[in-house]
């Protein structure tokens, strides 16, 4: 998609970075850590939501997840890490490429604010 950063950052376009990688996720550092590791994973590919991608495509959801937590744990999240799909206005979410937040490094705080 046009304009979308993290299509760009997927594809190189963009400098991130990137801790992990495959054909169809990147991992990257966040770039306004909110924890000591403050990871984000993506597809490469073009979805806005969550709920879009676990629709069209369920098996990249798996991808975030285990492409997330491998790079969580080697980044140095050992005590535990929290995944985070912020979705829609209310959900916080601010970039429009489906992202998921791996978060850990310290002791998280529940509930959210
Ligand atoms: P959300 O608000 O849940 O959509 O999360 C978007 C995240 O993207 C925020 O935590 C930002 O700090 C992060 N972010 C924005 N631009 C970049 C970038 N160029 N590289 C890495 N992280 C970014």
């Amino acid at each position: 998609m046009t304009d979308c950063l993290f299509c760009a950052i997927g594809s190189g376009a963009i400098p991130a970075a990137i801790v992990a990688e495959t054909d169809r996720v990147a991992v990257f550092r966040d770039v306004n850590p909110q924890a000591p590791v403050h990871l984000l994973a993506i597809p490469k590919a073009h979805f806005g939501s969550v709920a879009e991608l676990a629709a069209v495509a369920p098996d990249l959801v798996s991808d975030l997840i285990t492409e997330g937590s491998a790079a969580a744990v080697a980044e140095g999240a050992t005590n535990g890490y929290r995944i985070v799909f912020n979705t829609g206005h209310d959900g916080g979410q601010s970039v429009g490429h489906v992202h998921t937040h791996v978060l850990g490094g310290r002791q998280l705080t529940w509930p959210p604010g």
